[in-house]
């Protein structure tokens, strides 16, 4: 079976293909030859994981109709603040602004917590999967809490501020291979390799 993943992130498509089965393939976007942008203008994470993946799937099925790749999965990634009914959500890549950075988007996170002693958060992550029979979704979920400070060098984006539930360091203080046996992303993917099975 051979699947594209709406992706051309190396780290996201090695933690992909360590999941997913050996007899599955799975192709990147460099890998079809679709070098596009697709604007996410969806109002939830389910709707921009369906927006990408039926993107690709109507571009495969327009530009390469005789290929013979299964199916395309897209994933789409938020962090939902409890006190702050849930947002950044969809917009957690661009939080502080359209040309924002990470270190700024914690920034952001921590001055909106100021003064919270709430500070219940979680990583959700929404995977669409398109097939010639169906379409369907998936999601993974890591609970956990914002800091108070930023704490640990390692991974990216919100790590150094998120402590994920049953720990008391931060992602980015973590070791690589806890945060990716437990992260949203990889339970998400355990979920996709379950509806394949
Ligand atoms: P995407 O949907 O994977 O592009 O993720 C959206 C945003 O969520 C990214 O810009 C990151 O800032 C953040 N994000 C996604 N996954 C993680 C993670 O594992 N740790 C920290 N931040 C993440």
């Amino acid at each position: 079976m051979t699947l594209v993943f709406a992706s051309n992130n190396q780290h996201k498509l090695q933690e992909v293909r360590q999941i997913l089965p050996e007899h599955i393939t799975v192709l990147s976007l460099k890998d079809i030859g679709f070098h596009h942008d697709i604007d996410e203008t969806g109002l939830t994470l389910e709707e921009n994981s369906a927006i990408k993946a039926q993107a690709i799937w109507q571009w495969l099925l327009s530009h390469q109709p005789s290929t013979p790749i299964n199916g395309v999965f897209a994933d789409d990634t938020g962090l939902e603040i409890a006190a702050l009914n849930g947002q950044p959500s969809v917009r957690t890549a661009r939080w502080a602004g359209e040309e924002c950075d990470d270190a700024a988007n914690r920034r952001l996170a921590l001055q909106m917590l100021e003064g919270h002693t709430l500070r219940d958060a979680q990583f959700r992550t929404v995977v669409t999967l398109i097939t010639t029979t169906a379409t369907q979704q998936v999601q993974g979920i890591v609970r956990g809490r914002i800091s108070h400070h930023e704490q640990g060098q390692g991974g990216f984006g919100y790590d150094p501020i998120f402590i994920p539930e049953g720990y008391d360091k931060t992602f980015a203080s973590l070791p690589a291979e806890i945060k990716n046996s437990i992260s949203h992303r990889a339970r998400a993917m355990e979920a996709l390799r379950q509806l394949l099975d």
